[in-house]
């Protein structure tokens, strides 16, 4: 199979925009996520160096893993078991980078970084599922693009290379499989783009499965024959995305295999569903209500209904306020940022009012006096605040809920997917501006927040005060975001005991 489209890429930018710093390290840096991809591709440069551009002695590959926290135990024990071995026999370096914590500015960490590897590290000192946690969230999508992978492995990834390589580029090898051609692409396009936006090249992307043209099952089938043991999908436990996280059945399989681990993505989940009834882990739909309805999975949800009995509790108070989205002509007049709003930049004008009070010179004249003028909203921005009110035992929180319902007239309704029972006193309207506010109870963890401004919005759209519940804690000084300089902090990591301690 012939992919040239791929592999055209300029050895470097043309001599006129190079900067006199330019200079190839001549190093190959292989991205390893743990799976068969991957793991192929390491085996095929164990076996042969030279016949993938590589030295004898595989002293020019680098072998990176960004380690995001939640990765299968069984994944990680295959690679221990029988990936490691051959990399020490081969002396390849392997070096082992995470998260330093939530903010870019705590750096990147350096977990290990050895031509003798012992293990596979299980986490940082931040995984993701720390982050889902304290945001009380799980997974999601924005703007197309998974943002918990860009955060914990791309960006991760990125900050090592600019560390090792400075100004000098790299050949950086994925595991995309020939089945994987359009992926491939895309990411060509993409580094070319930043080669080109960057005025050098950072990197040059190759993609030896495609060159060799092996699909998955030819991947699987090799890591099988070299390694012995058929090799598992890597990925977090916690992932619910097509094509990262294995099929539906594999995965489920594997949450059978592992109840404690299932017992921790669907209490996550459950949080998720209790401060937004509509993101659970695949949308609307729980895995909770795929587990339930497939009567193979009584352990699974033994553990979980024994971990969501034992973990301490919290009752949250959820507001939020739904702000009306700006109008087309808010946009056409006003531009991307209007400063000056008036009500046809939240409400659009109806066809009577357009055709009756054409806009002047510089923007529609109507004042909106009219009713017949005036049309629908529509749904903005969404703000959230989450307020800790009372702590304690599931079933202490619970009651708490009931109680509170009782003393302020609130309205006990379970969650129309999740079954989850909110005591609500503020329902969301037809239109916009609106608001919403409830208390449930779920397990803690969930950091308290909102933005800086939101008492203000809710109490004008409102006329209320605060929250119904007193909250526990005061909520954290709105810290200004600490910036990383331009320079992400590389450290090192040291384990002693068990315990980590950052340089
Ligand atoms: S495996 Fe899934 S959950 Fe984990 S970082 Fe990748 S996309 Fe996100
Ligand atoms: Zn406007
Ligand atoms: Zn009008």
């Amino acid at each position: 199979m012939s992919a040239p489209a791929l592999f055209d890429l300029p050895a470097a930018a043309p001599s006129t925009a190079v900067p006199a710093t330019f200079r190839r390290s001549g190093i190959t840096v292989l991205s390893y996520g743990l799976g068969a991809d991957s793991t192929a591709i390491l085996l095929m440069f164990l076996t042969a160096p030279e016949r993938y551009g590589l030295r004898a002695d595989l002293s020019d590959l680098v072998v990176v893993h960004a380690v995001t926290g939640d990765e299968w135990p069984d994944s990680l024990s295959y690679v221990d078991r029988l990936v490691l071995p051959l990399l020490r026999r081969a002396r390849v370096r392997l070096v082992q980078i995470a998260r330093g914590g939530p903010e870019d500015a705590d750096g990147v960490v350096i977990l290990d970084d050895s031509r003798q590897p012992r293990r596979i590290f299980a986490q940082g000192p931040w995984r993701l599922s720390d982050e889902l946690r304290a945001a009380g969230t799980v997974p999601q999508m924005a703007n197309g693009r998974r943002t918990c992978s860009i955060k914990f492995k791309g960006w991760c990834l990125d900050q090592w290379a600019a560390h090792e390589f400075g100004t000098a580029s790299f050949r950086r090898v994925i595991g995309y499989h020939a089945g994987e051609l359009p992926r491939a692409e895309k990411d060509t396009g993409i580094q070319r783009r930043l080669n080109a936006e960057a005025g050098r090249t950072i990197c040059e992307p190759h993609y030896p499965l495609i060159l060799v043209a092996m699909d998955r099952a030819a991947v699987e089938a090799y890591v099988l024959e070299q390694l012995g043991e058929p090799i598992r999908k890597s990925y977090c436990a916690q992932c619910p995305f097509s094509g990262v996280c294995a099929s539906r059945d594999a995965h489920e399989e594997r949450l059978r295999a592992h109840p404690h681990v299932a017992a921790d993505v669907l209490r996550m989940e459950y949080v998720s569903q209790a401060l937004n009834e509509r993101v659970a882990l695949y949308g609307t739909t729980s895995l909770r209500k795929r587990l339930t309805d497939d009567g193979r999975n009584t352990a699974v949800m033994d553990a979980f209904a024994l971990s969501l009995d034992q973990a301490p509790h919290a009752v949250y108070e959820v507001r939020r306020i739904y702000f009306a989205a700006r109008t087309a002509e808010c946009r056409q007049w006003h531009g991307g940022n209007c400063r000056t709003p008036r009500w046809w930049c939240r409400q659009a004008r109806t066809e009577e009012c357009v055709q009756g009070h054409p806009a002047g010179r510089f923007e529609p004249w109507c004042s909106g006096y009219w009713d017949s003028c005036r049309g629908e909203t529509a749904k903005g921005q969404a703000w959230r605040s989450v307020r800790t009110v009372f702590e304690g035992t599931r079933a202490g929180t619970q009651a708490y809920v009931r109680a509170m319902a009782v003393a302020h007239d609130m309205r006990l309704e379970q969650g129309e997917h999740s079954g989850i029972e909110r005591a609500h006193y503020l329902t969301v309207g037809d239109s916009y501006p609106t608001v919403s506010g409830y208390l449930v109870a779920a397990p803690a963890g969930v950091h308290d927040k909102q933005r800086p401004r939101f008492e203000e919005r809710f109490t004008q759209l409102t006329g209320r005060d605060g929250t119904v519940g007193t909250p526990v804690r005061e909520l954290p000084e709105p810290a200004p975001r600490r910036r990383t300089g331009g320079t992400v902090l590389i450290r090192r990591v040291k384990t002693i005991g068990g315990v980590m301690l950052i340089a």
